[in-house]
């Protein structure tokens, strides 16, 4: 038996069963009743066809919804995060607001109301300042008196749902 044939032989078996012609198909036969090596090939090629075939077919589900799951849980967490920043963001640029507000407030009416209440000129530049932190202070006293798994959940949630909404 020449190479060539092996060659031939063995071209066959790895392109499968499928693919052959008949006359192929028939000359692969009676080379492999031949020749034990390249039966011995075929055979490894057919069980290890089967076994990646059982492998792939009892895996499947399993894996799948293993993965599923595992990009599911990572693409929460990113959401989770992206929340969270957005609502740094949000909460930052409203602090930021809410004094701004407060101090441009107290300093178009705290002279007046220095002079009402009778206290003290040099307590409006100090008032300025306080204004300014009020509300910064304010919210941290928020934040200390509302438990805060209660707050996150709540501010959590809301933006996930919405998304969840979104999604379906
Ligand atoms: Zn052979």
């Amino acid at each position: 038996m020449t190479n060539h044939e092996h060659e031939r032989a063995t071209d066959l078996i790895t392109r499968g069963p499928e693919e052959l012609t008949g006359l192929d198909a028939a000359w692969l036969e009676s080379h492999l009743a031949a020749c034990s090596e390249c039966a011995e090939f075929a055979g490894l090629i057919g069980s290890t066809e089967q076994l990646l075939r059982s492998v792939a077919v009892t895996a499947d589900p399993a894996l799948v919804a293993l993965t599923q799951a595992r990009v599911r849980a990572r693409a929460e967490q990113l959401r989770e995060h992206q929340t969270r920043v957005v609502l740094i963001s949000i909460s930052f640029c409203i602090g930021v607001l809410a004094s701004t507000a407060s101090a441009w407030l107290w300093w178009k009416v705290g002279g007046w109301v220095v002079e009402r209440v009778g206290l003290p000129v040099s307590i409006v530049g100090p008032g300025v300042l306080l204004f300014w932190l009020l509300p910064a202070i304010a919210v941290a006293v928020l934040m200390v008196v509302v438990p805060t798994p209660l707050l996150e959940k709540s501010l959590m949630l809301s933006p996930a749902r919405e998304r969840e909404g979104e999604i379906r």
